[in-house]
């Protein structure tokens, strides 16, 4: 049979219902799982068959969603996790402990790097943050010996800085780590970075897969091209036996294409338990079925808005890579050729105090620490989320003060546009 395409797979993947069975996913609101015997139970236990015992772990509702996933990017096995946040921690601790270093791109989300450069640091993983734009011979300066993952956003949120994940996928494979990508912003929809040669993706279902501002997810998909054996000295986790499971070998039980999710759900989920809740994943998958519809409308409307900006006198500068002119407008073009996403930041002419008077005066556009939601949200980061910084401090930081963060949604573009002349125009 022909493979189906990514539209019929956001509607239909992951999911086939049998004859009689009902059409739309059903919710196994259920803790746990009936078994006739022991035997039958220690089975699962020891990852000797496949089945449900304890939704700490695996959910069968869960499962099909993540298995739409998994097909949206192209990949061999996938989880949820309860949000964003979980899906980063766990792709990343999955293959990489105490005494071990990651390189990491410098511009990704701010919750990603307080985890990296904070929290995990505390558990005895170094991090060596890179710019994103460096040469090769920069990228590959970074590696050390005991380096287990190269980690990138595709779009960095709220930067809006596209990755050459090319450059860092062929960095990582020279020193045998595989390349990890938060594809949050772009969605498989606009880009597959399996394709580009990526070996496992992350996202924050909690923006564009959900779409509405319902529940926060997230999501881990592995695409079964990085070969653990190949590198086995590298990943003992996944390479030799696992004593919490009867010695069980990963990567020889489950193969290249099993490896990572199962170990990543038989111990992290076992001992973190960071699941997504049968009910969110419901929500979520409602969410996917429209995703390759809403994508393209809040790349439309970004298109127009950032042109209607960029042509505006009260407006000292906008950054969307779907401009021509931008810095990443290439990169955009290559990796995104269908649109990047639906998020512009741009900055207004009188600084830090114009652009609270715009924010005040928008009224279509709300304002929220959110992004990628149907409904238009913006925020001025100099006013909430970095507001105890100085103008010298944001500087540095890399938020300007006059800096507006716009997520544009799925409304009509012109209402948007008319909205943003009317508050511009109060300063
Ligand atoms: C929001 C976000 C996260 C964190 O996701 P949560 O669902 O909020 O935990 C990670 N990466 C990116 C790019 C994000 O935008």
């Amino acid at each position: 049979m022909k493979k189906d395409r990514i539209e019929t797979r956001c509607v239909q993947g992951g999911y086939t219902p049998g004859n009689g069975e009902p059409r739309q996913i059903p919710i196994i609101q259920s803790t746990t799982f009936k078994y006739a015997t022991s035997e039958d139970m220690g089975k699962l236990f020891d990852l000797e068959a496949e089945g449900y015992f304890y939704t700490r772990l695996q959910n069968p509702t869960n499962d099909m969603v993540a298995a739409k996933i998994c097909a949206l990017e192209g990949g061999t096995a996938a989880m949820l996790t309860s949000s964003g946040q979980a899906a980063s921690f766990y792709s990343v601790f999955n293959i990489a402990g105490c005494g071990d270093h990651v390189v990491a791109s410098s511009t990704i989300y701010g919750g990603t790097y307080n985890l990296f450069a904070v929290t995990m640091k505390r558990m005895g993983i170094e991090f060596t943050f890179v710019d994103p734009d460096c040469t090769a011979e920069e990228l590959d300066a970074a590696f050390q010996p005991n380096t287990k993952a190269v980690f990138g956003e595709t779009i960095a949120n709220p930067a809006l800085i596209v990755l050459d994940i090319e450059k860092f996928a062929k960095a990582a494979h020279a020193h045998g780590v595989p390349l990890i990508i938060d594809n949050t912003f772009a969605t498989p929809v606009n880009c597959r970075p399996f394709e580009w040669g990526a070996d496992i993706v992350t996202h924050s279902t909690t923006k564009y897969m959900d779409g509405h501002g319902a529940g926060v997810g997230g999501c881990i998909v592995d695409s079964g091209n990085f070969d653990w054996m190949a590198h086995a000295d590298k990943f003992p986790g996944l390479t030799t036996p696992d004593d919490s499971y009867h010695g069980v070998v990963y990567a020889e039980r489950f193969g290249q294409g099993g490896a990572f999710i199962t170990k990543a759900t038989a111990q992290l989920m076992r001992d973190f338990g960071s699941i997504q809740s049968p009910q969110n994943a419901f929500l979520l998958n409602m969410g996917l079925e429209s995703l390759h519809v809403r994508m393209q409308r809040h790349c439309e409307n970004a298109q127009k808005v950032a042109e209607f900006l960029d042509a505006h006198e009260k407006v000292s500068w906008v950054n969307y890579a779907g401009l021509p002119g931008n810095k990443y407008y290439e990169l955009a073009q290559k990796y995104m050729p269908n649109g990047t996403c639906g998020v512009i930041s741009f900055g207004v002419a009188g600084g830090r105090e114009a652009a609270s008077t715009v924010m005040k005066n928008l009224k279509v556009a709300a304002i929220e620490t959110h992004v990628a939601d149907a409904r238009t949200c913006c925020l001025h980061p100099a006013s909430a989320t970095h507001r105890q910084m100085n103008d010298e401090e944001l500087e540095a930081a890399g938020v300007s003060p006059d800096l507006i963060r716009y997520s544009c949604g799925i409304e009509n573009a012109d209402d948007l546009i008319e909205d943003l002349d009317q508050a511009l125009r109060a300063i």
